[in-house]
């Protein structure tokens, strides 16, 4: 079938549905659907709806480093992005309580960039609190012990406004996007997806369904929760004066790794920051498969401990004011950290693109041309994005400190 008249479902708006829809859309196929549970783009329930995701090219394993690459010179010089990236600069380290994990992650990052030739002259190594003043005066809080690194190459995108022109460039490009409707099946004849319901009864026929629901996935594909838990994180936010976010315009997006992050305040001076640690599941008591729960406007308690710490070492007058805008967000996390993006075996006409694991907003650009890859090809040939039966997800991971916990212990 041509690429105008194959009928291209995408279940899920958000950050790898948008991006399939878009490279889709650009390579001349004319009759592609998204069908988005959330009323708006972003969705409340995308773990793009943020108003930053940081954008870094330093991964442990050598072939993400590279893609970010890709995407970070997408990033710049695609002009459907580039008005959403900041490239502030990535200040990178440990606090002197960091556990050992935490310091091999830390140099494993590092040893990913340190000798390849896209950052010679960007990484400046840290030792002291004299080195950090010098590549961020702005953060004045004690950092004693603290060591890293900070990369030039690197910032952060904005990210519910990058969304939101995808959003506009994709229904530019003739792409039917339904809102507030979420799918409640998926319609088969036999082996092969023809389609889906959604939960007011609308159905949609299709040759393709492309899965793109992130950590909700699950609910219409159970056979993934052993592939992919949904894990979740705090973010908060504090509002700053237009004085104190003028003091910290420009700063690094500032990551201690045992601690937590935070970014420079956004317009309307608005500072978010997020805890370290190893998230929360929502695991169904019975089949012990984790999505996420339909509210997710809450922190469980110990985060906001957690969250005024991080701005106790960095930022140590922001530490006791409100919190605002506080959330748990959620990811798809695989074993491997590894991303899936393969048919599913048993079915025919339908794709799965999820198991970001929490690093894959910076593929915007790029990971739709991923999904296309394998509509294309009718099968993935990139083992590590391959399905992957029997996988145990969520295990150790080593750049994650600390012990998962299920939400359903603080209710
Ligand atoms: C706390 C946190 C911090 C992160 N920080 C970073 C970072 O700094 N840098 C980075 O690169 N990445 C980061 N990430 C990861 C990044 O946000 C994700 O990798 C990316 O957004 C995943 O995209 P997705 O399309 O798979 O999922 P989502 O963006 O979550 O999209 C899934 C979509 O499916 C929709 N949906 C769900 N169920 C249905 C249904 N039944 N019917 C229709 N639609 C449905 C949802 O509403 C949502 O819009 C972070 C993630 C978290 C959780």
């Amino acid at each position: 079938m041509s690429r105008a008249n194959s009928m291209v479902l995408i279940i899920g708006g958000g950050t790898f549905g948008l991006s399939t829809a878009y490279h889709l859309a650009n390579a001349g196929y004319r009759n592609i659907t998204v069908l988005e549970k959330g009323a708006t783009v972003p969705s409340p329930l995308s773990a793009g709806n943020d108003l930053n995701k940081i954008v870094r090219a330093e991964y442990e394993e050598p072939y993400y480093a590279e893609l970010a690459l890709a995407a970070i010179a997408e990033w710049t010089s695609n002009p459907l992005f580039a008005p959403h990236y900041r490239q502030v600069g990535y200040l990178l380290g440990n606090s002197a309580a960091a556990l050992e994990k935490s310091r091999t992650s830390l140099a494993k990052s590092l040893a990913s960039i340190q000798t390849h030739p896209a950052f010679a002259g960007q990484i400046t190594p840290i030792n002291s609190r004299e080195d950090i003043r010098a590549v961020a005066p702005a953060l004045d809080g004690a950092m004693d012990g603290w060591v890293g690194y900070f990369n030039r190459l690197a910032g952060y995108a904005r990210s519910a406004d990058a969304l939101r022109a995808t959003y506009d460039a994709v229904n530019g490009l003739g792409v039917g996007i339904a809102l507030d409707d979420a799918v409640a099946t998926l319609d088969y004849d036999g082996h092969k997806c023809v389609g889906a319901t959604t939960a007011s009864g609308k159905r949609y026929t299709a040759d393709v369904v492309i899965l793109t629901m992130g950590a909700s996935v699950a609910n219409l594909l159970p056979s993934i929760g052993h592939q992919v838990t949904g894990r979740s994180w705090a973010i908060a936010h504090v509002q700053l004066t237009p004085e104190e976010a003028a003091k910290l315009a420009g700063i690094p997006v500032t990551y201690s790794r045992d601690l937590g992050f935070f970014f420079e305040p956004d317009p309307t001076g608005l500072l978010k920051v997020s805890p370290s640690g190893s998230g929360y599941t929502n695991k169904n008591k019975e089949t012990g498969i984790s999505v996420p729960p339909e509210d997710n406007n809450f922190m469980p308690p110990a985060e906001e401990e957690a969250i005024r710490k991080v701005l106790r070492e960095h930022l140590p007058s922001l530490a006791e004011r409100p919190l605002v805008n506080t959330k748990i967000c959620w990811c798809a996390d695989t074993a491997d950290t590894d991303y899936i993006i393969d048919f599913v075996p048993g079915k025919e006409g339908l794709i799965v693109a999820t198991g970001d694991s929490g690093h894959a907003f910076k593929m915007l650009p790029l990971v739709g041309g991923w999904v296309k890859d394998v509509l294309e090809n009718g099968k993935q040939d990139i083992a590590r994005w391959a399905w992957k039966e029997g996988n145990n997800a969520g295990g150790e991971v080593s750049w994650r400190v600390g012990k998962s916990r299920d939400l359903n212990d603080y209710t």
